[in-house]
């Protein structure tokens, strides 16, 4: 039986909250593609996008070739169930963690993105080596188009830094939904000198935000304190944001463009589950969110764990 639809109570200049989307669809689905008819509906876009993201760290396994593979029919399926163009978009995570280390003085974690580690064409090697061929296999058997998009291109466009922008002036409300643990949004400004970051942003501090942008001061490993500055109009410095921070700043990004419907999948909640015991044993390793404890000390290439393929259509 699905849980009560439970809201928060209505206070005056307060709205109320939503708690569990799920409720609503339990027992409500016939098949997975109408849980987009009410937006297709709504939205009449003029085309549907079902983004799938990945970190490139690594040969993918099973379940992330799976997450895709879904995008693809998904897609195809939307095609023909609502008469609306289709398109995959390959969202390929080169922030991924490439090393991490410890300052062994102050045991401040820090970290090393694959893109800094191995530039932009390897990290184009890396996604023609594990996955053109793969989606472009999925493309034939589903004729369905795809893109692909690097995080490192994505963070440097003006859109997704404006949008990034704005949620500085919220961040005290923002927050404890990007980082329920702790509180702390890991924004990471790699060091100008080396390109590692701290990986928690402990001791990265937005320092000002005007309308010519933000201000962060931050510490490095090796080179001590450094001040950068975020402006829309520049693609430097690196952005590089935990999971949660950067699927908001893009969700708002993409959610600006009202032709398009964006699908962002994730694999669960389309229905598509892992064993009982697969999902313990990932819950176990990795608690919290894809950037926790469990990724220290774990350098090199490694089987990559980062499919995100979530309904949340702006
Ligand atoms: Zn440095």
């Amino acid at each position: 039986m699905a849980a009560p639809n439970r809201t928060a109570p209505n206070r005056p200049g307060r709205p109320s909250l939503l708690l569990s989307p799920n409720s609503v669809l339990a027992n409500a689905l016939l098949r997975t593609i109408d849980l987009l008819r009410p937006r297709v509906h709504a939205a009449r876009p003029a085309r549907i996008e079902f983004v799938v993201g990945t970190q490139i760290n690594g040969a993918p396994h099973l379940g992330t070739n799976l997450v895709q593979t879904a995008a693809f029919l998904l897609a195809k399926t939307a095609r023909r169930e609502f008469s609306i163009d289709t398109v995959v978009r390959f969202g390929a995570l080169d922030n991924a963690p490439h090393e991490v280390v410890l300052d062994p003085e102050t045991h401040h974690a820090y970290q090393q993105t694959y893109y800094h580690a191995l530039g932009k064409d390897q990290v184009a090697a890396l996604i023609d080596t594990y996955y053109t061929q793969f989606f472009n296999s999925l493309s034939e058997a589903t004729d369905t188009d795809y893109v692909v998009e690097t995080y490192t291109d994505q963070q440097a466009t003006p859109g997704f830094r404006a949008e990034f922008l704005r949620t500085l002036e919220r961040l005290e409300s923002l927050r404890w939904w990007m980082a329920p643990s702790h509180g702390t949004v890991h924004i990471r400004i790699p060091c100008p000198g080396c390109g590692w970051a701290e990986k928690r942003a402990d001791r990265t501090k937005l320092a000002r935000l005007d309308e010519d942008g933000a201000t962060f001061t931050a510490v490095c490993l090796d080179h001590g304190s450094y001040e950068t500055h975020i402006d829309p109009e520049d693609d430097q410095p690196y952005l590089d944001l935990a999971t949660l921070y950067r699927n908001l700043v893009k969700e708002r990004a993409l959610g600006r463009d009202g032709d398009t419907l964006h699908v962002d999948d994730e694999g669960r909640r389309l229905g598509l589950r892992l064993p009982t015991r697969r999902r313990r044993s990932r819950r176990t390793r990795h608690p919290g969110s894809a950037d926790a404890d469990a990724d220290l000390h774990a350098p090199g290439a490694r089987a990559d764990r980062g499919e995100a393929v979530q309904v949340v259509a702006a």
